[in-house]
Formats: structure tokens, sequence, C-alpha cells
């Protein structure tokens, strides 16, 4: 009789979690996601999500072909440039940025809404994630088997436990406090800020369509990137996109859960000892109030963005967090995404994520294929995912400008900068393929 199918429980239906869980599911392994959100639109709407190729090629492998195909044409409008601004929003060094104005999947790096990605990953495993069920430890058990704890009591038993909970995972002992953000790092309080007429017109010229960030006084520095999405304001398609694409929107059952509209991605950073230590707790109403009191020599144009913003979108990330090597809980368990890296989040989080789950789910076909024993696999996995954390952003540097680029080099950068100080507009060079589907 053929051995029951390897079961394994994942805490935590984020990025990772839930590329995982489409990975297993294709590979013919039992999951069982549990998430703490109430519900799947529970969320924070959250903030922009740059994903690199690399990421894209983690999701290639692990989501069903359609669905990979509706995330790339869900994405946003790739920006051409990445224009870096003065206090006085006057251009100073432009990037172009290719496949930028053309369709979302043409660019190397895919602009997503976090809560477009959540929506997209969920499809199809509806019947896998059980919501408003928080983990709170585990426990391993003689035969090998492992369980997870969940707050109302109850154990689920299975395999693997799979901690893509963020971080601090709930798989791993308390670690001390960080820190207080007083006087430490940075703080990145974000908004969305709805993309209509007023909004549209105090935005920089240089920045239409682009994204860019912004030199302000006193150490801090404002990021903005215009997201345009496929559909308008009321849910509907928008006229004009490519056939396919309207195709696979329009049968994606996810689209009605995703409230993510146009809208203007603001985001001010500010070193930590500027606002209170408990930032990270506040309300999105209080963020907003809290960015507009930063500084009142922030550009009249930039204010008035803020005082547009919808409150209920406000965020702050700050996560000053221990550098060195993550710990590892024993046993059947293991990290991924966030909840294994040792650097603070930020951009390229989302893509280390991604490849982790890709590098769980190859580990454990071997273990389905009889090629590896469970304990083989996880070690292979746990090389796999320190590698990748070498990728991802790293402590103190959560939201410098070139993450946000992804990799640009600094030849490139410098080319670009004598074309910026030309303080022309730099038409972005366009590619045909779909880079995201072809690499
Ligand atoms: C401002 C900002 C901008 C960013 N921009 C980018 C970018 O451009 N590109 C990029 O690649 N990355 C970006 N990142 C990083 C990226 O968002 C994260 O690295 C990525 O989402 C991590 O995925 P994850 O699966 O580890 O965790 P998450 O996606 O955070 O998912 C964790 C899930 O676990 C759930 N959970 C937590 N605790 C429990 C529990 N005890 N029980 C059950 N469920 C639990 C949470 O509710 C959540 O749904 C950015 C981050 C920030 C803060």
């Amino acid at each position: 009789m053929p051995a029951a199918p390897l079961h394994v429980i994942v805490v935590g239906a984020g990025t990772g979690g839930l590329c995982l869980a489409h990975g297993l599911r294709r590979a013919g392994l039992r999951v069982t996601v549990y998430e703490r959100d109430r519900t799947r639109t529970a969320a924070r709407p959250g903030h922009r999500t740059g994903l690199d190729p690399r990421g894209l090629r983690a999701l290639r492998a692990c989501l069903p072909p359609e669905l990979f195909r509706t995330l790339l044409a869900a994405g946003a409008v790739p920006p051409e440039r990445f224009v870096l601004l003065d206090r006085r929003l006057r251009p100073v060094l432009a990037v172009p940025l290719p496949g930028g104005g053309a369709g979302p999947g043409s660019a190397p790096e895919l602009s997503v809404s976090a809560m477009t990605l959540r929506q997209l990953l969920l499809t199809g495993l509806e019947d896998a994630v059980r919501f408003g069920r928080t983990a709170t430890g585990h426990r391993s058990h003689p035969d090998g088997s492992v369980s997870a704890r969940l707050d109302d009591g109850t154990e689920d038993r299975g395999d693997l436990l799979v901690g893509a909970d963020g971080a601090p995972s709930c798989l791993l002992p308390p670690h001390p406090a960080p820190p207080a953000a007083a006087g430490r790092g940075s703080v990145l309080i974000g908004a969305k800020v709805p993309l209509i007429a007023e909004s549209r017109a105090l935005l920089p010229p240089a920045l239409a369509p682009g994204a860019g960030l912004v030199r302000a006084p006193r150490g801090l520095s404002v990021l903005l990137h215009r997201m345009e999405l496929p559909w308008d304001r009321y849910g509907e398609l928008k006229p004009g996109l490519p056939a396919e694409d309207a195709a696979l929107l329009a049968r994606w059952p996810g689209l009605p859960f995703d409230n993510s509209r146009d809208h203007i991605d603001v985001g001010l950073r500010t070193p930590a000892g500027r606002l209170p230590a408990d930032v990270a707790l506040r309300p999105g109403d209080d963020l907003v109030r809290l960015a507009l009191g930063l500084d009142p020599r922030l550009h009249p144009d930039l204010r008035r963005l803020l005082e547009l913003a919808d409150p209920a979108t406000g965020f702050a990330a700050s996560a000053p967090r221990p550098a060195g090597p993550a710990p590892w809980p024993a046993g059947p368990v293991a990290l991924l995404g966030d909840a294994a890296r040792p650097a603070a989040p930020g951009p390229g989080g989302a893509s280390a994520a991604l490849r982790d789950a890709r590098a769980l789910v190859d580990a454990l076909t071997r273990v389905r294929d009889g090629l590896a024993s469970l304990d083989d696999a996880l070690l292979d996995y746990r090389s796999a995912a320190e590698r990748h954390s070498a990728g991802a952003a790293g402590p103190g540097r959560p939201f410098d400008a070139e993450h946000l680029l992804h990799g640009a080099r600094p030849a490139r950068i410098a080319l670009a900068g004598v074309r910026g100080r030309l303080r022309a507009a730099v038409p972005g060079p366009r590619t045909n393929g779909r880079a995201a589907a072809g690499s």
C-alpha cells in the first residue's frame, strides 16, 4: 500500500506560506494553513510589493499556470523611470527602468499591491486555509510527527510544521525584546493616496509616469510610487487591456475580494528617534497625523498629498532586529520568509520568501519520491534559505532606493545620472517580451 502523502502544517497565510501551499498541492502533498487574520480581506491594505525576477520564477514554479498568468495581468503599470528629487521637488537623477509604461508583465519587476498578492495567492486554497486561528507554539512527538498549538487550546498534528508567520516566529522561544525604536535605525510610515485629479496634479511632473524618492529636510525622505491597476474604482476592468489579460482577470474569482484601487503609494522614512517607540502599533489615522507633524518645511505638495491619504491604509514599518544567523527550531520544523531572516523586513523580503517556498517544495518532492529522508531534505532546505537571506534587505537598510530598484548597478545609475542632470524626461527602453514569463 503506498504511504500516505506527507502532511505539512503551515503557520501564516502570507506571501511565503501561500506560495508554499500551492507548490505542495501541485506536488500531491497535504497542506493545512493556519492564519490569525479573521478573514481573507482583514489584513491592512499594506504597501506596494515589487517582485523581482527570482521571486517571479519561484511563483511560476509553484502556482498553477493560469494563476501565475493572472498575477502578471494583475500588476500595476510599470514606472518608466525612478527619479530622485530634491526638497523643492526638482529632479536631480533619473534612472530609466526597462519595460516601463507597458503592460505589467513587460518589466523585470512586477509591482503589485500587497492586497492583490494576497487575494491572488489565496485563490484555489480556500479549503486549505483556516482563518482566525493563531498558532502559539509547537511540540514534537516520539514517532517523529509534530503538532502546532493553537490559541483556542486545540492542536493539529502533521509530518512537518512550517513557520511562515513573519518575525519573530511563534515557533521560536521568545527572544529578548529588540531595543526600543527610539534613537535606532529608521521607520517608514506609509499610506495610500487615491489617484484622483487633485492628487495626480500634485505629483511632480518628472514622476508621471514614474516612481521616485524625495530628499526632504532633517533626514526625511519620501518615496512616491504611482500604482495604476487594470481595474477602475468600481472594480470593473478598464477598457484597452490586452485581450488575454482581460480574459484572465474576468474569470479570476479573487478579483471581487481585492479592494486595491489606483493610488499613489507614499512612504516617509525618518530616523526612528523622531517617532514614539510604539509607532508600529498606532492606528492608520494616527500615523498620517504623525507623518504630517514630522517637518513643517515639508514641501506643501507633499503635505497636501498626505492630507489626501486614506487613513485606513496607514502603516508603520520598523523592525530593529538582531543581526547574525536566525535561530532555527529543532525537530520536523522549518522557518520560511521573514521568519527565517536575520534581516529587518523590507524590499527583497517577498522574493526571498517565495524562493524559500520553492526550495522547500523541491526538498519535500525528493522525500515524496524516496530520494531523501525528511531530515536530509530539511538540512538542504535550511542551506537554501540561508543563501536567500543574502539577497534580502539587510539590517539598517531596509528601505534604500537602491533596494527599490532591485539590484540596479552603480554604473547604470551613474549613466542615468548624466541623463537626469539634463532634467529632461527620459523615456525607458521598451521590451516586447514578458520578462517574468520568459525568465
Ligand atoms: C514597507 C515595506 C515594503 C516592502 N516592499 C517589498 C518589495 O518591494 N519587494 C519585496 O520583495 N518585499 C517587500 N517587502 C517585504 C515583504 O513584504 C515581506 O518580506 C514578505 O511579505 C514576507 O513574507 P512572509 O510570508 O514571510 O510573511 P508575511 O507575508 O508577512 O505573512 C505572515 C503571515 O503570518 C500571519 N501570522 C503571524 N503570526 C501568526 C500566528 N501566530 N498564527 C497564525 N498566523 C500568523 C500574518 O497574519 C501573515 O498573514 C516590504 C516590506 C515592507 C514593510
